[in-house]
């Protein structure tokens, strides 16, 4: 679809970094420490170590840690001092993945292998999750061919309803779930309900604990009230630990652990019926670089465990003056009892649009995370507290509370769920879905010269109206022809 061809002509080092740098300048400057998602971040000197750290292993290759022993020795220290924050004792295994949700496909492969070795009778596996579950856990039944079964939570709580969960069990059940905590609300299921369950029926219990893996034993030793997650709960077999979130690790960096070595089998995958090099590969990439993990390794070093507590202390603090200052705009409620520095809270007022409450806080420098309406939660808006972020929060809750102010005296943006372009053309063009649909969507909605929408307070309402299924659709088309458009 595009004309560009491939470089004839060399281009000098100076030119190529110049247009890299310049590239950089439509992304939200998340150095400001004013964007509350995609980054997490903690002291400068940190930062500057990790990725130096990263930049030492970026060419070594962990498809062979015979070769590379030293990235073995990496992947295995930091998976031990991973296992040992989550009480996982001396048998506990595991791996470093890209990321989340390579650790969650990893799991639910494990649960799916094991059960074809153990339980012949099972042939249509099932899951049971929580409906706060990152959606990585439908992706991995996507990819892994198992189904996904979802779980009511509590309408308050936002905890999963462990009744549900065990009303769903069937005989093709092979792994149930909790999340530590969940990222929208921030919440810790009742995990050690969940792994009763799991072991009365002789199942797997996941404790996703991407986000709270990092965060959760550092609040404990700073005497926050943690609710039990980790290995000390008999009957968790695997958690996932994502370390470029919490960890302040730079991206490409997660853990899946086992209790054990005997679980961990069915993660691997060997092929040496082919021609070439012999592949035994414990996670779904093979070449990878060995960067992730030798900046965890030195982030680990470097923070230790007073630098990850006063980072957790500055994003607890945070959090509280947060929710604090949330009880001073009555238009806004926060969802749920956060148990981290993660949280979501929605507009209760006609006249307070979230997607607008978004934009305009993007006009002052602000990044918060917009989040459609689901049969959970209403629309609303999400805030990841990072370190970085931590001090900024007055600031934050300040220009809220002003934004708040100003949408409901400006009669202009009441009820934008009505604004243009009219919800029912649009609804009626999406009726009959053609590849022409989009091309009339985008017509109507009108992108930048990147072909991304220009106005993300109409996209936003537009999806909100439309059921999942629907949505989903349309943001595949999208996003198929946002990387294709000519540049
Ligand atoms: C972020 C997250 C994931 C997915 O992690 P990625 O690193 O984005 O793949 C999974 N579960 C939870 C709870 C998360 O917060």
């Amino acid at each position: 679809m595009s004309n560009l061809k491939f470089p004839a002509n060399t281009e000098s080092r100076e030119n190529i970094f110049k247009a890299l740098k310049e590239l950089k300048d439509d992304d939200i400057p998340w150095e400001t420490g004013k964007v509350m998602a995609y980054v997490y971040n903690t002291i400068p000197e940190a930062h500057q170590l990790a990725n130096e750290a990263y930049m030492l292993y970026l060419t070594e290759n962990g498809l062979d840690p015979t070769q590379f022993p030293s990235l073995l020795q990496l992947e295995r220290q930091v998976i031990a001092m991973v296992a040992d924050l989550l009480n996982g004792g001396t048998a506990a295994v595991g791996n470093c993945t890209s990321g989340g949700t390579e650790s969650v496909i990893l799991t639910v492969k494990t649960a799916r292998d094991r059960a074809r070795h153990l339980f012949p009778h099972i042939t249509n596996p099932e899951i049971i999750i929580p409906e706060t579950a990152h959606p990585c856990f439908h992706k991995a039944g996507h990819y892994l061919n198992v189904k996904v079964k979802t779980t009511l939570v509590d309408r308050t709580t936002f905890k999963a309803d462990v009744k549900a969960m065990e009303q769903a069990i069937t005989d093709q059940t092979i792994l149930i779930v909790g999340s530590a905590p969940s990222y929208t609300h921030g919440v810790i299921d009742n995990i050690e309900a969940i792994a009763v369950l799991a072991q009365a029926n002789n199942i797997l219990c996941h404790v996703d604990a991407c986000v709270g893996g990092m965060f959760i034993p550092f609040a404990k030793m700073l005497d926050y009230p943690m609710p039990p997650f980790d290995f000390s709960v008999a009957g968790v077999s695997s958690i996932s630990c994502d370390l470029h979130k919490f960890g302040y690790v730079p991206k490409g960096c997660s853990t899946i652990i086992y209790r054990n070595k005997a679980l961990r089998q069915y993660q691997l995958f060997s092929c040496s019926a082919w021609p070439g090099y012999t592949i035994v590969n414990p996670t779904v990439l093979s070449s990878k670089t060995g960067g992730p993990m030798a900046a965890a390794w030195s982030m680990f070093q470097f923070l230790g465990i007073e630098g990850y507590k006063h980072a957790v202390k500055a994003c607890m603090d945070a959090r509280d003056l947060v929710i604090e200052a949330l009880k001073t705009i009555p238009e806004l409620y926060l969802l749920g009892q956060p148990d981290i520095s993660m949280l979501s809270f929605a507009s209760n007022s006609t006249t307070i649009n979230v997607f607008e409450l978004a934009e305009r806080m993007k006009a002052k420098g602000w990044f918060i995370q917009a989040q459609l309406k689901s049969n959970v939660s209403d629309a609303g808006i999400h805030l990841s507290i990072s370190h970085f972020n931590a001090p900024h929060m007055a600031g934050l809750m300040k220009d809220l509370k002003k934004v708040v102010k100003a949408l409901k005296t400006d009669k202009e943006t009441l009820n934008s769920e009505q604004a243009k372009p009219d919800t029912a053309v649009i609804k009626n063009l999406l009726a009959n879905f053609t590849p022409e649909t989009l091309d009339n969507l985008e017509q109507l909605l009108g992108t930048d010269d990147k072909g991304i929408p220009a106005d993300f307070v109409v996209i936003n309402n537009i999806l909100n109206t439309l059921e999942p299924a629907q949505r989903d659709e349309l943001l595949i088309a999208f996003i198929n022809k946002m990387f294709s458009v000519e540049q």
